[in-house]
């Protein structure tokens, strides 16, 4: 069957190719420790999950306005007002089918032939894909190790042009776990407002920080008219599986992301949508105490990292991932993936998962128990020091 030539643009996320490779070991009776994986390892809260259950009970099952549930843009507005600092109006929200749609419908509505699209690099594979699949040229943005992987504003500097349409930024950023600092947002917004850029602020692991708290790139002058904030439920409720995200949009690109909506996926499931209403207004404390027991794990994996021949990581600041050069080994980044899941029983991504930038690294997630974490140490050692 010969496919439409703009397939062959479109791209992947790896991580859910690594993911079934890792299964299916674990299916041959192989033990393999799981620090591959991008979804916090913690079942989600009771009250969420009663929440929906009271919503099937309660005959939520059948579709919603494409930008969701009016209550619910309203539960979404009112939290992300109280985040913000500002008044989002709920007529700006759309909810979506978990935070990477976004991302798609974004890119889609906005993006074409001629048109430049910065991204981070390494960053979300699906950054990339996307910006190729709409026809747009990607234009990727270093985040190099020697600036603890925080994008450089004066790089941005050389990379915008007349025919920037979008920046992409991700802070706290899978997969390096940087963060832009407040001079550098506002620098950005400078030149986004100089260049008429549009922002796609991906902020979907705003409530991961280790250190200071979430800034988003919206409080500077401009930026709320010409930014698109994406953000869900899947990170910081551990509700990855139910498909429930949104995004925060400028006037003009509510329709039109709509309308992407009810041609794609008519909308996000009725009880999920109730269930976000749930996590957002009642205690906060389940996600407080992820993330604390995120901050153990950090400074137990950086440590071992550290410790291991051939191995140097700095200390992420936020999200759950460790991106640590892996070069001092003398494996290539996919050798160094394999190896460690064939010999060593551990599952983690080549860094080239996330662009080209990535070669020389690895993201480990630490999304395991501290158990598991030593053990995984403790497996890579015997492999690297063999
Ligand atoms: N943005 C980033 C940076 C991510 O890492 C992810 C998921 O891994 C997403 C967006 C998408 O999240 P969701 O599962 O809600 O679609």
């Amino acid at each position: 069957m010969k496919l439409a030539s703009r397939m062959s643009r479109l791209g992947t996320e790896t991580a859910f190719e690594a993911l079934a490779r890792a299964r299916a070991l674990e299916a041959e009776g192989r033990s393999i420790i799981h620090l591959g994986i991008g979804e916090p390892d913690f079942d989600t809260p009771e009250h969420i999950r009663d929440a929906a259950k009271g919503a099937l009970d309660g005959g939520f099952t059948h579709y919603t306005p494409s930008p969701g549930i009016m209550e619910v843009r309203e539960a979404i507005a009112r939290h992300q007002s109280e985040r913000q600092g500002y008044d989002v109006e709920r007529e700006r929200i759309v909810v979506t089918p978990g935070g990477k749609p976004v991302m798609f419908f974004t890119i889609l509505a906005l993006a074409e032939e001629g048109d430049e699209v910065i991204y981070p690099n390494p960053g979300f594979p699906i950054y990339e894909s996307m910006i190729r699949f709409a026809g747009a040229t990607p234009v990727p943005w270093p985040l190099r190790e020697e600036n603890d992987f925080a994008a450089d504003v004066g790089e941005l500097r050389d990379l915008v042009s007349a025919r920037t349409k979008l920046i992409i930024v991700n802070s706290p950023n899978n997969p390096c776990g940087s963060v832009i600092p407040e001079d550098g947002l506002r620098q950005i917004a400078e030149i986004a407002n100089e260049t008429d850029a549009v922002v796609l602020s991906d902020e979907i692991y705003k409530d991961f920080y280790f250190e200071g708290e979430h800034i988003s790139i919206t409080r500077f002058p401009g930026m709320r008219e010409r930014t698109v904030i994406l953000d869900g439920l899947s990170k910081s409720y551990a509700m990855t599986g139910w498909r429930v995200g949104y995004g925060v949009f400028p006037e003009p690109l509510v329709e039109p992301v709509s309308r992407l909506m009810t041609n794609s996926v008519s909308c996000t499931a009725g009880f999920s949508q109730i269930a976000t209403v749930a996590a957002l207004e009642s205690s906060q404390e389940p996600t407080r105490a992820m993330v604390a027991e995120f901050r153990q794990r950090r400074d137990v994996i950086v440590g071992g990292l550290n410790a291991l021949p051939g191995v140097r990581c700095r200390v992420p600041k936020g999200a759950f991932y460790t991106f640590p050069s892996i070069a001092g080994t003398g494996l290539s980044s996919q050798e160094f993936e394999h190896r460690m899941l064939a010999d060593a029983g551990v599952s983690l991504l080549s860094g080239t998962a996330f662009g080209a930038g990535g070669e020389g690294y690895v993201r480990i997630s630490f999304a395991n128990s501290v158990a598991n974490i030593e053990e995984a140490l403790r497996r890579m050692e015997r492999v690297l020091a063999g």
